[in-house]
């Protein structure tokens, strides 16, 4: 088992990995991962969200799956085990990759700019995206990658000392640890740390309540606009996704949307009309909503990265639509990373990839016209 110390080093090495890597604006995970588990790397805790079920069985009730689980088997996602009638998750305190990114990285534009943030991810997800850039993690069980003990305190400590005002819960699928999660924000409480997670958005209401209450924001993944797209590419479901996105609304946790545009697969125009109809009609005209561009990966290595002409259009459409935040990502120097203010154009915030150039925001409006501009800002 790693030192705190070797850790810390670690983080470094990470840290590195993350700001020099190839340059994604989107939450790729550093890699190197996929290393044996070292001895002792299980660390079962009872789970929440469950019920038991007559012979020893259980059914978990963290996200729409909704598995019924009989005595020493796990979950789909992995990482949650029967034990003789009783639920554990395996990967509480165990994440497999943590480092220090920066927020636009996540992304997150809307929240406190250009902030450090301690990102950390466990084994195992609830999907199974076929153009996954984190599947080494993601699809792994627990016993396949080398994980770190990190309590939620401890976590929060190491915000602390590398000067990170938030945690992000990412890389893999924050759902499946929510117990961490919520400890981790709940450690964070009162120490000037707070947390957020990107996700899919495949989560049942109760977790999702609950997670909200403590959480800063929350990032949803929406991987396109149909079903059959869902069914076929990501093993999940779109409804739940929508679902959670009001859900989010009506609890009032700051939400960002991403989309990963995959060529031939969710690019048409009409798809991005109806998810921008979507969004304006459901949840509001002011959500960002992040457009990016997908590279080849994992089971999608036959597809070209996608143009740049059609995250462009894809963005017309969205605006066109009556949405007044929509950004690109992964594509560095462009100018649909920048915020503009939706009332007088000035530009508000500039970027380049996942570096901040400027905040002209003063107290959260703009400096010229006075419109509040939302967010977390401070
Ligand atoms: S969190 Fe895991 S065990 Fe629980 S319902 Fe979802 S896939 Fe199944």
């Amino acid at each position: 088992m790693k030192s705190r110390r070797e850790f810390l080093c670690s983080l470094g090495g990470a840290c590195v990995a993350a700001v020099a890597g190839p340059g994604f604006a989107q939450d790729v995970a550093p890699r190197g991962t996929m290393v044996p588990v070292e001895e002792g790397g299980l660390a079962p805790r009872p789970a929440g969200w469950y019920k038991k079920l007559p012979e020893e069985w259980v059914q978990c009730g963290l996200c729409p799956r909704g598995c019924r689980i009989s005595d020493a088997e796990r979950g789909t996602c992995g990482v949650r085990e029967n034990r003789k009638g009783n639920l554990y998750t395996l990967v509480h305190s165990r994440p497999c990759t943590v480092a220090l990114d920066p927020i636009e990285k996540k992304p997150f534009f809307h929240v406190l700019p250009g902030s450090p943030v301690l990102s950390l991810a466990t084994a195992g997800c609830n999907f199974d995206c076929k153009g996954c850039q984190n599947w080494e993690i993601a699809q792994a069980r627990p016993e396949q990658v080398r994980s770190f003990t990190l309590t939620p305190e401890d976590a929060i400590g190491v915000a602390r000392e590398r000067g990170a005002p938030l945690v992000a819960c990412t890389y893999t699928e924050p759902t499946v640890f929510s117990e961490y999660v919520l400890d981790i924000a709940r450690a964070g409480r009162g120490k000037g740390i707070r947390t957020v997670v990107v996700s899919n958005g495949s989560i049942q209401q109760q977790p999702l309540a609950d997670l909200c209450a403590e959480l800063a924001a929350y990032k949803v993944d929406l991987k396109g606009f149909n079903e059959t797209f869902y069914r076929q590419h990501t093993g999940g479901e779109l409804k739940p996704v929508l679902e959670t996105l009001r859900r989010l609304m009506k609890l009032g946790t700051w939400t960002e949307i991403v989309v990963l545009v995959i060529p031939t697969l969710n690019d048409s125009m009409e798809e991005i009309k109806s998810l921008a109809r979507f969004v304006v009609n459901d949840l509001g005209p002011e959500v960002p909503v992040h457009f990016t561009r997908f590279h080849p990966a994992y089971r999608l290595m036959n597809l070209p990265s996608t143009p740049v002409s059609t995250l462009e259009r894809a963005r017309q459409t969205a605006m066109e639509q009556g949405l007044r935040f929509v950004y690109l990502g992964n594509v560095p120097g462009h100018p649909g990373e920048n915020t503009f203010c939706p009332g007088c154009g000035r530009t508000l915030i500039k970027r380049r990839g996942m570096a901040l150039l400027e905040n002209n925001l003063k107290g959260g409006s703009c400096p010229d016209c006075r419109r509040k501009i939302p967010g977390v800002w401070v």
